[in-house]
């Protein structure tokens, strides 16, 4: 039957019989210009690929340069053909396809549906223009949603693999299923031991020796154990660092001679206290055993042991490893830290003894010169050196502190002291260098209810937080007052509360500058006129918090002056 258009060529049949669609087809194979477009179901995909004759006509056309795609259904019982189709053309997937044609730049061939197994009987033979054209549409919009042949075949075959997660709660079965896992590793092994004492429990089930011997067998295997290592040497042999562990190590863990497993054997160290408190095994990415540690203090692995969960599901398995990971990369951050928290020590240390070192001398050595002396114009002089010689010691011990301070390695060192005292000495000592300048004149008075107030502190950290109080009180007093013509007066008043000693600073000077007010105890504020630092506040602020008290600073009611208070715990 044939169904002629306007031109001659172009026209549609029916074609019926097996044989004569065959010949059609191949036909058309051999006239293929640049590019040919199937879409096949299931029983498509058989006639096709059971049909050597037409396997041969589709490699031929795909050796010729021919571009051939395929849409079709891969499920599990067509699989081996669709990977046949592979062999000429690119393949992707549809699910639910019934039907099958073919179309090229001239025609198209649409054959019946038939039950799988059997070839086609008839088929729809078509060159007209219009109707290709529509032929190519659907099966280019068809083609955009399809699936990657790779990315279809990938999936059934892991899903053929069943899938399971198994609780087993026999210790022996446990210790059965995971030395099998180590031993049928290939690729990589993965294990977090929680603790110490699980580790040592490892070595007892001889989990470092079949580890050795799988070594042995697949050279290209990685072993990554994470596991808390460095210990104190009083307690157990095992000494190790990040990935560096010594010959002794291996010789303790079973594992002989460090070179030779050096780069498949690596170790991180975890620290004991994470929430993790299993151990967790996986293998190739494809297999884990979780092993809960019910009872750490056990020495055998039997009686330490809860639960085990056996899993070679997908997505349980790439969730451990993922967990893993980031407890690796965890573990390497934190070593880092740990050495440049080192080395900013001993920067520290190095620092506070050169810097501090030569200042010393030049202020003793230029007091020996200025008694010597009776010159006054040299003595003013000598007098400048001294007096800036102090600021740059005074520069340099804070300096040190801030470093301190931020690298949080300011260490107290707290002892019993009469804080009463303490107040009155940093009193008399400013006193006599208000004297000593004979510039200007604030009087400064200690109001306590107690004699003595025994306090347990750092005392030379608070002598320093005292003297700066005091300090900036009679810095930002005694000036204002006296171009006033008033007296400058500070009162500090030590007041206990409960478990608590808080001690306040007030004077009538020029009081805190509004624009500095909220960053006040940050470091590098200041509104000093007299080239301060603003490094006092902070570094007060940081000394009373270390000591787990608080500080801070009001304006006075009055209008005059404002006062500084700090609070500490009496132990
Ligand atoms: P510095 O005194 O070197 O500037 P501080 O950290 O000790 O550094 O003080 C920061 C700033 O806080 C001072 O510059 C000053 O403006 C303000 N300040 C501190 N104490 C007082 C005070 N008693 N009265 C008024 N302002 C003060």
């Amino acid at each position: 039957m044939t169904f002629s258009s306007k031109s001659e060529e172009e026209k549609t049949e029916v074609v019926y019989g097996t044989e004569e669609i065959i010949k059609r087809v191949l036909q058309a194979n051999l006239n293929l210009q640049d590019k040919l477009d199937l879409f096949e179901d299931v029983s498509g995909q058989f006639a096709i690929t059971s049909t050597d004759i037409l396997m041969d006509s589709f490699i031929k056309a795909k050796e010729r340069g021919i571009k051939i795609r395929v849409i079709t259904e891969i499920n599990t019982d067509s699989l081996n053909y669709s990977k046949k189709l592979t062999q000429f053309a690119e393949v992707r997937h549809m699910d639910g396809i019934i039907g099958a044609f073919g179309v090229d730049d001239r025609q198209y061939i649409s054959v019946d549906t038939s039950p799988i197994g059997s070839l086609p009987q008839q088929a729809i033979h078509s060159s007209i223009k219009v109707f290709v054209q529509q032929q190519q549409y659907l099966f280019d919009s068809l083609w955009k949603n399809a699936i990657p042949v790779e990315q279809k075949i990938d999936e059934i075959e892991k899903g053929m693999r069943i899938e399971k997660i198994e609780n087993i709660s026999d210790p022996y079965e446990i210790r059965a299923k995971y030395i099998k896992l180590l031993k049928i590793a290939t690729d990589e092994i993965l294990l977090i031991f929680p603790t110490l004492k699980s580790l040592h429990r490892q070595l007892q089930i001889g989990i470092f020796k079949i580890l050795k011997e799988n070594l042995n067998r697949h050279n290209k295997l990685k072993v990554k154990i994470l596991s808390p290592f460095q210990t104190d040497p009083s307690t157990s042999s095992l000494q190790f660092s990040n990935e560096t562990v010594s010959e002794n190590t291996f010789r303790e863990l079973g594992l002989g001679n460090t070179s030779k497993y050096k780069n498949n054997i690596l170790f991180r160290n975890i620290e004991e206290s994470l929430s993790i408190k299993s151990t967790i095994l996986i293998v190739d990415r494809n297999e884990s055993i979780v092993i809960e540690v019910k009872d750490d203090l056990r020495e055998s692995f039997f009686d330490s042991i809860g639960f085990g969960t056996y899993s070679n599901s997908k997505s349980t398995v790439l969730s451990y490893v993922s967990i893993f990971e980031s407890f690796w990369l965890q573990s390497e951050i934190i070593e880092k830290l740990k050495r440049s928290e080192e080395l900013q020590k001993q920067f520290i240390s190095i620092a506070s003894h050169e810097l501090r070192n030569p200042i010393q001398p030049i202020i003793g050595l230029t007091e020996i010169l200025k008694k010597k002396t009776t010159d006054k114009e040299q003595q003013k002089l000598q007098d400048m050196v001294i007096k800036n010689a102090k600021k740059l010691k005074q520069l340099t011990e804070d300096v040190l502190d801030i470093t301190r301070i931020e690298s949080q390695s300011l260490e107290l060192h707290k002892e019993q002291f009469d804080l009463h005292e303490l107040i009155q000495n940093v009193v008399s000592i400013l006193n006599q260098i208000q004297k000593e300048e004979n510039k200007y004149d604030t009087r400064i008075e200690v109001k306590s209810n107690e004699e003595r107030l025994n306090i347990y502190a750092d005392r030379n950290r608070i002598y320093q937080v005292v003297y700066n109080l005091l300090d900036n009180a009679i810095k930002f007093t005694n000036k204002e007052r006296k171009d006033d013509g008033c007296i400058g007066q500070i009162i500090i008043a030590l007041e206990k509360k409960d478990n608590d000693i808080i001690i306040s600073f007030k004077d009538n000077g020029k009081g805190i500058d509004p624009q500095i007010f909220p960053r006040l105890f940050e470091k590098f504020v200041t509104r000093s006129t007299s080239g301060g630092t603003g490094l006092g506040l902070f570094i007060s602020k940081s000394i009373v918090e270390a000591h787990c008290g608080t500080i801070w600073a009001e304006n006075n009611k009055d209008g005059k002056g404002s006062t500084f208070w700090f609070m500490l715990p009496l132990k």
